[in-house]
């Protein structure tokens, strides 16, 4: 599945080259044109089959999280920091890939024989943790990883039942919706598909893309934080693995349009397809640069959940993910002009 592919390439924010040839080679023989934009976004587009046609914009950023290294010491360990947000806690003995040649490396951690009183406890920071890549020397890390070289977390996707796991399903799990989409029938309206560059440090392919777009609606694909794990229960989760596609009315990058949210769950229960709207007020999608384009832009967000991500792998219910499609397809079917009127 295109799944499995999209989530072992490598593409942390500023350099999706990786992720946008697997993305390109899947959609190539599906759609009317395409082209790589300054920031690198790889825009495609699909013309619709209607007359008087709106302009549709699908999004999914290809980036992920990921480290960066920043120095090298005279033992030869990297210094890294964070590109995008990952929980400190997931670092030390975490293994990584470092550079276009996918070097093995692991952050290094003391073992706990070794470990004060308390110490356990402590959450070491970044600045106090190095990536080994078994270098002997200042000269040969500089060498093998000179600053600016990337580091992926080192997973590979596999099945577990009727789940997935894998890194960077934020937000392959929506590079892979969209994939998905441009692969079917043509709309009546002109689907213009967004894939993406640097959603993790700011939305900031996205707000390019919207301009050079110019779209009548748009929906943001994402795959979002489950929090449906034993230890979390105490509240209502974020989203829950296996409840259906979830709806995004609010989060803390824009307050989704009302009329995109009632094509969604319109769709959704004419035909029964399982649903689930995001707990408001959490974390934020290319939405929330595209709405804010131009003269504004009427946008939502629908994601595929994802338990753990942000981390080394994440997981996510197949079942979530076909529903996925299958909700962004019915709803776009029913989607005119007269949805949009105020
Ligand atoms: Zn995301």
């Amino acid at each position: 599945m295109i799944l499995e592919k999209l989530s072992n390439a490598i593409g942390i924010s500023g350099d999706e080259g990786d992720v946008r040839a697997v993305v390109l080679e899947a959609i190539r023989e599906h759609v009317d044109e395409f082209k790589v934009d300054t920031l690198g976004n790889l825009l495609a587009f699909k013309r619709g089959t209607g007359r008087n046609r709106l302009r549709v914009m699908l999004a999914a950023h290809m980036d992920e999280v990921g480290l960066m290294v920043v120095d090298h010491d005279k033992d030869g360990f990297l210094q890294a920091r964070t590109v995008g947000g990952i929980d400190p806690r997931l670092l030390p003995g975490a293994l990584f890939h470092v550079g276009p040649g996918r070097i093995p490396g692991v952050v290094g951690v003391k073992p706990i024989h070794l470990l004060k009183e308390g110490e356990g406890e402590k959450v070491s920071k970044i600045e106090s943790l190095a990536v080994d890549i078994g270098a002997k020397s200042k000269d040969e890390a500089k060498k093998l990883a000179p600053l600016g070289t990337y580091a992926a977390f080192a997973t590979q996707f596999r099945e577990l039942g009727t789940t997935v796991s894998g890194k960077a399903f934020d937000d392959r799990a929506g590079c892979a919706v969209l994939v998905e989409l441009l692969r079917g029938e043509r709309f009546r309206f002109d689907l213009h598909a967004a894939f993406t560059v640097q959603e993790e440090v700011g939305l900031r392919g996205a707000q390019v893309a919207a301009y050079a777009i110019e779209p009548d609606c748009a929906f943001a694909l994402e795959g979002t934080i489950a929090d449906d794990t034993p230890k979390e229960k105490e509240g209502s989760p974020t989203t829950e693995l296996g409840q259906g596609p979830a709806i995004t009315v609010m989060d803390r990058s824009v307050i989704s349009d009302r009329r995109l949210v009632r094509l969604l769950t319109g769709a959704a229960d004419e035909l029964d397809i399982p649903y689930q709207f995001k707990q408001p007020g959490i974390g934020g999608t290319d939405a929330g640069a595209i709405h804010l384009a131009r003269e504004g832009v009427p946008a939502v967000t629908v994601a595929v959940p994802c338990r753990y991500i942000h981390g080394p792998a994440a997981l996510l219910s197949l079942k979530d993910f076909d529903n996925t499609v299958r909700l962004m397809r019915e709803s776009l079917s029913r989607l005119t002009r007269r949805t949009l009127k105020l």
